[in-house]
């Protein structure tokens, strides 16, 4: 494991850095976190697809290359296993090379915050790159406010200078992924996004503009309200979210944002559902389709 970093750069992750464990709260020697980036496409809200961000397919990708790596030095014989479970914030909140933004995002030099961290741990004595700051890095926005006029929840809120107030049950992305029925405002403006929502970091002038000539990968609503093939959907966002149930949810959210009128049936079909948050989400979104679609003196 002599040129860890180097292998690893080699498979497209862009930094590694190697922790002490002990100072990182974990039971054994070392933890690598592998940051590997990712572009952004510019946002089409009028496409009538469901929309996946492009954060989730290169995080199924970089969890793929990682589960090969492992795989091959373990047979090598080297302690060192993937990790999927470590509360890595707080890791990432006291990584010197690091900085925090306001939106709770952590944020590479030269990258910005679109990357994602693959997580090994290993009980080889490998050589330490990186320690941790003794306290959490402070806001370094400067005066800056676009992502709290931005967000389109008002989940980043006004705090004292330096440090951070997130309120999550006001981030679309958070309803993406619990699976509960949400809220009105979340109908109102998640738009046609199935997972992810880009806004605080498009609007980051310490990120990149998105790349024009990148695009999402996005699914045909249709798909989702029928719940067929949610399983395919694993390779791109993961197996935990590519739930049919979930979904289904979510598709209720997107044809009740983007007016898709000639779904009504669907939502009516799933509003009988045996599932409590689907027969919820299929009920809102039609109270909000008819709210939309037929006048009061006309309704269906
Ligand atoms: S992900 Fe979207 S909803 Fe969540 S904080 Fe950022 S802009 Fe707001
Ligand atoms: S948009 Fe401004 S306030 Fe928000 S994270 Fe970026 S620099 Fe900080």
């Amino acid at each position: 494991m002599k040129n860890l970093a180097e292998e690893l750069k080699s498979l497209g992750f862009c930094r590694v850095s190697v922790l002490d464990g002990g100072e990182c709260g974990i039971a054994e020697k070392r933890l690598i976190l592998c940051f590997i980036p990712y572009e952004s496409a510019p946002e089409d809200p009028d496409k009538p697809e469901a929309v996946i961000h492009p954060y989730y397919p290169v995080s199924q990708r970089a969890f793929r290359i990682i589960r090969q790596y492992v795989r091959k030095q373990q047979a090598a014989g080297f302690r060192i296993r993937q990790d999927t479970q470590i509360r890595i914030k707080p890791v990432l909140n006291r990584l010197p090379f690091l900085r925090q933004g306001r939106n709770t995002l952590s944020y590479l030099p030269e990258i910005g915050s679109r990357f994602h961290v693959q997580i090994m741990v290993s009980e080889e004595a490998i050589p330490v790159t990186d320690h941790l700051s003794a306290l959490p890095h402070p806001v370094s926005c400067g005066e800056c406010r676009r992502c709290v006029e931005a967000c389109p929840g008002g989940a980043i809120r006004e705090a004292a200078e330096g440090e951070l107030s997130f309120v999550r049950e006001r981030c679309l992305r958070w309803w993406m992924l619990n699976g509960q029925c949400p809220p009105d405002f979340v109908f109102a403006s998640n738009g046609n996004r199935l997972i992810g929502c880009d806004v605080c970091e498009r609007v980051c002038p310490m990120n990149p503009a998105p790349d024009p000539h990148q695009t999402s990968e996005t699914v045909p609503l249709e798909q989702l309200t029928d719940g067929e093939n949610t399983d395919a959907l694993a390779d791109a966002i993961g197996s935990n979210y590519a739930r049919k149930t979930r979904l289904q949810i979510q598709s209720c959210v997107i044809a009740a944002s983007t007016r898709r009128r000639d779904l009504i049936p669907r939502l009516q079909e799933m509003a009988e559902s045996d599932s409590e948050p689907l027969r919820q989400a299929a009920q809102k979104g039609l109270d909000v389709l008819h709210s939309y679609c037929f006048p009061p003196d006309n309704p269906v």
